[in-house]
């Protein structure tokens, strides 16, 4: 007879591992961390912030890695253990906040690139809908949990700093889709060098890492030109670098908010089993080589004779 708790493990192995078809990304490396509240502080930093000051505003935040937030309320033993797909790359969302015609135009902008380059489709969220993104003006900075929650669910873009550039609406949807920061992967180190004499001191968890494993990278290599990068001098105490490229023709090149890399698509689809999509452009364009930056990747397709030409250029020349 064996013994009766060989009955049991099964159970107890999807007690401790949430592994279903929605499970995402482990977030254990986060800790405590992990929750906080929206932050003031943070939102009058982001006033005296402005386009041509180096860096992103969602590295200004006193948040996990500068704007990860999940309320208090979802810990249940502080500790976050786990993220959430949406169920067929549906995001419900509601605009709670006020913004002007310009921010509404960059958000719109910003889920229009999404669903023309992934399987992720934003709607505005209707009344049977129980798990929905709010995107909210709070002065508390750019910021959003990571993956799908639970009922509402905030997303702040604090107007204007988190509404100038279309990549920082891209990078906090990216996150409440279930993404991390890309240099926050198990194996960063042999991509780029953490320059940590040089980070604020109290913010170098900021640069904590995945544990090994944890992270999925779906098969696309460390990529410098994420719209999930920090930029060189993200928490700099110096204005000296905290992140330096080991590959040195990304050393003034990371932290681009321009658009998704291609990278990001990949990834994007690959997370939300749609692999389909990716290749579908790739075949409508010819190559999206030239995605780091969507908007070229909007001109370029605008013109279907020049996507044509596209095409068949890549046809020739593989
Ligand atoms: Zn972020």
């Amino acid at each position: 007879m064996f013994p009766l708790y060989i009955l049991f493990l099964p159970t107890l192995l999807v007690a401790a591992f949430p592994l279903n078809d929605d499970f995402a990304v482990d977030l254990s490396y986060l800790g405590e961390r992990a929750f906080s509240k929206p932050d003031p502080k943070t939102g009058e930093k982001l006033d005296s912030w402005n386009e041509t000051e180096h860096g992103n505003p969602e590295e200004l935040g006193e948040y996990a890695e500068g704007d990860i937030v999940f309320p208090k309320q979802t810990s249940r033993n502080g500790m976050v253990a786990g993220t959430l797909r949406w169920p067929n790359g549906e995001v419900p969302y509601e605009i709670a906040g006020l913004y002007s015609a310009k921010d509404l135009d960059v958000i719109k902008k910003a889920m229009d690139i999404y669903k023309k380059y992934t399987c992720i489709s934003f709607r505005p969220r209707q009344g049977r809908d129980r798990d929905y993104i709010s995107i909210a003006n709070g002065r508390t900075g750019c910021w959003s949990s990571v993956g799908r929650i639970g009922g509402k669910q905030q997303v702040n873009l604090q107007s204007p700093s988190c509404t100038t550039k279309l990549g920082t609406a891209l990078h906090e949807l990216m996150h409440a889709i279930g993404f991390l920061h890309e240099q926050s992967r198990y194996e960063r180190d042999e991509y780029i060098t953490v320059a940590w004499n040089n980070i604020k001191r109290g913010h170098e968890n900021n640069f904590d890492k995945a544990e090994k494993g944890s992270t999925n990278g779906y098969g696309v290599n460390y990529d410098y030109r994420s719209v999930m990068h920090y930029s060189s001098k993200a928490f700099s105490a110096n204005g000296q670098p905290t992140l330096i490229p080991k590959d040195k023709r990304y050393v003034d090149r990371i932290g681009q908010r321009d658009g998704f890399s291609r990278g990001d698509i990949t990834k994007i689809n690959a997370m939300y089993n749609c692999p389909e999509k990716t290749l579908e452009i790739v075949n409508r364009t010819g190559t999206i080589t030239n995605a780091t930056n969507a908007h070229e990747n909007e001109s370029e397709q605008s013109n279907p004779l020049l996507s044509a030409a596209a095409g068949l250029f890549s046809l020739f020349m593989h």
